[in-house]
């Protein structure tokens, strides 16, 4: 049995450090919403006024929050106080620019650090099947994989500190794309008089088939379900689908790199958010999509 520290019980963290603590764990909890810690101690955890306190003593420590400039404040507060040799594992969404921060502030105080976004949403931190994709050092990774496994059913070590994250904002700048493309099809299928059972059972046996089409379908009644047979309730909501495209728009910055159909993702996200997307699943854009007038070319 270890001792682990979490930071930061929302919607993910909670169920994430919840099945931290069914196999056998003693969790060290904090967030600074008050309701949060009361739900942590009456589900048996060990609760704390400060961050700081949560971690002294903790063999790991595990931080899952909204953003960069959070990790690195809680990182600021937390390693000093941390034990030397502890692994910090950090699974919030993040920037790779602060990420590479983090790792240098808690490694520098001989802590292990791992940047470890997930993919998988609520149900899979639920059901402990989240994919990881972790970047850090190979003793850091291995230091973490017992807890990682438990929370995931797929690890995979990119490289070196910011590697994670690195991983995932390439991927969900793809998903983004990918979506926005799934519904124009869809779209595009349904004004040329095609049913969407005909156009799915076309594109997701042919070259078009993809996740956005084939498991997670933006129309209802077709393909397995998803939150298209709910009124788009999420899933996985729009409003973190443009959080992740604009971290792939600051990495793309940063590096130089041309993204124009991940800058385009991000302005059409942007404009689903401002009519009628928040609070809604991200594949719900076929609704605003399906709204917008074509421009005379
Ligand atoms: P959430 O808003 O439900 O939870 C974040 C928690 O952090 C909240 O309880 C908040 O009170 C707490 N918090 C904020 N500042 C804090 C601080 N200084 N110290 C301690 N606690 C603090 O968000 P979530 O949905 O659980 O997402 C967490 C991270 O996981 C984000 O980075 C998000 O992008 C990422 N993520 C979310 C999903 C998803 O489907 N929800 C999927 C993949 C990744």
């Amino acid at each position: 049995m270890s001792t682990i520290a979490f930071i930061g019980l929302g919607n993910m963290g909670m169920p994430m450090s919840l099945n931290l603590k069914a196999a056998g764990h003693e969790i060290r909890a904090f967030d600074t919403s008050e309701a949060a810690r009361e739900k942590a101690a009456g589900e048996g955890m060990a609760t704390f006024d400060n961050a700081a306190k949560a971690v002294s003593d903790a063999d790991v420590i595990v931080t899952m929050l909204p953003n960069g400039e959070i990790v690195l404040r809680v990182f600021e507060e937390i390693v000093p106080a941390a034990r030397k040799g502890a692994v910090v594992i950090d699974s919030s969404t993040i920037d790779v620019a602060s990420a590479r921060k983090a790792h240098a502030i808690a490694e520098a105080a001989g802590l292990k650090a791992l940047d470890a976004p997930v993919s998988g949403g609520v149900g899979g931190a639920a059901a402990g099947t989240l994919t990881f994709m972790a970047g850090g050092s190979k003793q850091a990774f291995e230091a973490a994989e017992p807890y990682l496994s438990i929370m995931g059913g797929r690890l995979v070590h990119c490289g070196e500190g910011g590697a994670g994250q690195a991983a995932k904002v390439c991927n969900n700048m793809l998903l983004g794309i990918s979506m926005i493309g799934a519904c124009e099809a869809f779209s595009l299928a349904g004004k040329l008089g095609l049913s969407a059972e005909a156009a799915f059972d076309v594109i997701s046996t042919s070259s078009g088939f993809c996740w956005s089409v084939n498991t997670y379908c933006p129309v209802p009644g077709v393909g397995p379900q998803s939150p298209a047979d709910n009124d788009y309730k999420p899933g996985f909501a729009a409003d973190l689908m443009l959080k992740d495209l604009m971290l792939s728009q600051s990495a793309a910055d940063g590096t130089g790199q041309a993204t124009p159909m991940g800058a385009h993702a991000t302005e059409l996200y942007r404009d689903y958010l401002e009519h009628g997307g928040a609070g809604k699943d991200f594949s719900g854009i076929i609704e605003f999509l399906k709204t917008m007038a074509r421009e005379a070319n």
